[in-house]
């Protein structure tokens, strides 16, 4: 009978990332994964003649993610550009600050923002006289919490470090909205400085101050990038390595069931009716679908139950794919990311998101940064609005399609209006992803690709301090967008390496 040093149950970024680690220090290593293609979010798939990115609008910290690549023996082509987002309100009635933006539209806000922390904060100041001073010192707490990054695994490291910084130890409880008001940054400034709140799923007044500037911070200093072929690049680059350096990677394996023996997990059962033995495992897979689907319930530890009920599902997507039968200058397109929203507030744009449409609406240009990502006379566009909770509760499955085609047409209007633009007469391929697209491809709670929502009690540093204690038992580790980072491609990939690393030293180690 042969027994895998680790079994990876999930091939999406973080999965990836840790079967590579295993089998790159010479772990015999499984990767099982229920789709015909790897990368979870990170795939791709094909309709007429466009090659669409499902998920990547921009990856921060090109730099980290070359090096991790490096690691890997792999090499992946990088598009990059600089800048950041563009920010637009359409106005609402009333608004007498309101003004007509170079598209000819009455908008409430229209904010550009660049890459480089001088020239976003000048540009601020430009838009907000008199937030200069706060950005740079917002920029300057970011410099330096990168520097405890790496203290942040156990509590007495992280205490340690944070003691040599007393000004960022006293900002770790507080929200976005607290931090910025204490640096004095004027509100509508701070409402530009939010805008990728939507990012990792939580508004100015529940998202993790120190967190936000780390993750802003990585897309403002030296800009974005994605590779040339997209996500599905990145996702066969690992899957390469992998095979490369001895493991095995199963595609149309779905983990169906988890073997115990002796209190804790000995082997999984694929599609039913295959056994295979494992050591260690790394999991991919949300917890919620893990212990609802492959467990029996007398062997699911009390602290995941309490866990399950204590977190709050994060947010769900709904994205409308775009094949364009016109170049994106003949579109009128100018922007590779614009942030579109009904408000420039980032909590009243999350309390519009309970609903569908709200409204908020990011559109992206993927010829932006790609220019022949699409054939020649054509462009590729994307459409992303959020929700939070069971937004599709009420609909019925006889009313599915209609409800759908509704979503995406409001979507698609609310960028035509906030940027005076024709989209609908050029549409040659569409199609549209709504929560149960994503559940279906990613088998996450509600389709979230988000894991859980990010709060004051459950942020980056709690969830990274107390990452060993949440894990279920001694051979057995969580990794991807569940886990201590929350969404996103590096988030995915640093926890994969992480519980990879965790599992090669225990492998090696004997324990
Ligand atoms: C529309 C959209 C836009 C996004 N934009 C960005 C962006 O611009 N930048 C960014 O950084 N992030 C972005 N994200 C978020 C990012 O894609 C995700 O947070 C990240 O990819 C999550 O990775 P993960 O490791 O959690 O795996 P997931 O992508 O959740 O994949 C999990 C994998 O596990 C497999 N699996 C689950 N259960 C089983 C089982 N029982 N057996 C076998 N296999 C199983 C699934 O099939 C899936 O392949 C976006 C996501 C979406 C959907």
């Amino acid at each position: 009978m042969k027994q895998y040093d680790v079994i990876v149950i999930g091939a999406g970024n973080g999965g990836l990332a840790a079967a590579a680690t295993c089998a790159k220090a010479g772990l015999s290593t499984l990767l099982l994964e229920r789709h015909n293609i790897p990368g979870g979010s990170a795939s791709s798939f094909v309709r007429g003649r466009f090659e669409f990115e499902p998920s990547l609008h921009e990856l921060a910290g090109i730099e980290t993610h070359k090096e991790m690549f490096e690691r890997f023996g792999s090499e992946v082509d990088w598009y990059t550009h600089d800048s950041t987002f563009r920010l637009v309100v359409p106005a609402k009635e009333g608004d007498e600050g309101a003004f007509v933006n170079e598209n000819g539209v009455l908008v409430t806000m229209d904010a550009r923002m660049p890459v480089g922390f001088q020239n976003f904060a000048k540009k601020l100041e430009e838009i907000v006289p008199g937030s200069y001073d706060s950005c740079m010192a917002a920029f300057d707490l970011s410099e330096r919490m990168f520097k405890i990054f790496d203290n942040l695994e156990t509590p007495q490291k992280l205490v340690g470090s944070l003691k040599d910084f007393p000004d960022i130890l006293r900002m770790v409880s507080h929200t976005m909205n607290e931090g910025l008001d204490a640096l004095g940054m004027p509100k509508k400034a701070q409402d530009i400085f939010n805008t990728y709140w939507c990012y990792l799923g939580s508004p100015g007044s529940k998202l993790d101050f120190l967190y936000y500037l780390a993750m802003l911070h990585s897309y403002v200093k030296n800009g974005t990038g994605i590779p040339h072929l997209r996500s599905h690049e990145m996702s066969l680059a690992i899957d390469d390595s992998i095979r490369r350096n001895g493991g095995d990677v199963w595609y149309n394996s779905e983990v169906t069931k988890v073997i115990m023996n002796d209190g804790k997990p000995a082997a999984v059962v694929i599609n039913g009716e295959k056994t295979v033995y494992g050591k260690y495992f790394i999991c991919n897979s949300s917890p919620n679908s893990v212990w609802a689907d492959l467990f029996d319930k007398k062997d699911i530890p009390a602290k995941q139950l309490k866990m399950l009920n204590a977190r709050k599902i994060a947010c769900t997507l709904t994205t409308v794919y775009l094949g364009m039968n016109k170049t994106k200058e003949e579109l009128g397109i100018t922007d590779y990311s614009v942030f579109i929203a009904p408000d420039t507030d980032s909590d009243k744009q999350y309390e519009a998101a309970q609903n569908y449409f709200s409204g908020y609406c990011i559109i992206n240009c993927l010829n932006e940064i790609i220019p022949d990502c699409t054939p020649e006379g054509t462009s590729q566009l994307f459409l992303t609005t959020m929700t939070f909770g069971d937004v599709m509760k009420d609909i019925k499955p006889q009313d599915y399609k209609k409800f759908k085609t509704k979503v995406a047409q409001d979507m698609i209007e609310t960028c035509e209006k906030a940027l005076n633009i024709s989209i609908k007469p050029y549409i040659e391929e569409i199609e549209i992803a709504l929560p149960p697209t994503f559940a279906r491809y990613l088998n996450t709670p509600l389709g979230t690709p988000y894991g859980y929502m990010l709060e004051k009690w459950d942020s980056m540093i709690p969830r990274t301090a107390q990452y060993m204690q949440d894990q279920p038992f001694d051979n057995f580790f969580f990794c991807g967008a569940t886990q201590e980072r929350g969404d996103g491609y590096g988030c995915a990939y640093y926890t994969g390496e992480k519980a990879g690393g965790i599992v090669v030293k225990k492998v090696k180690g004997g324990k």
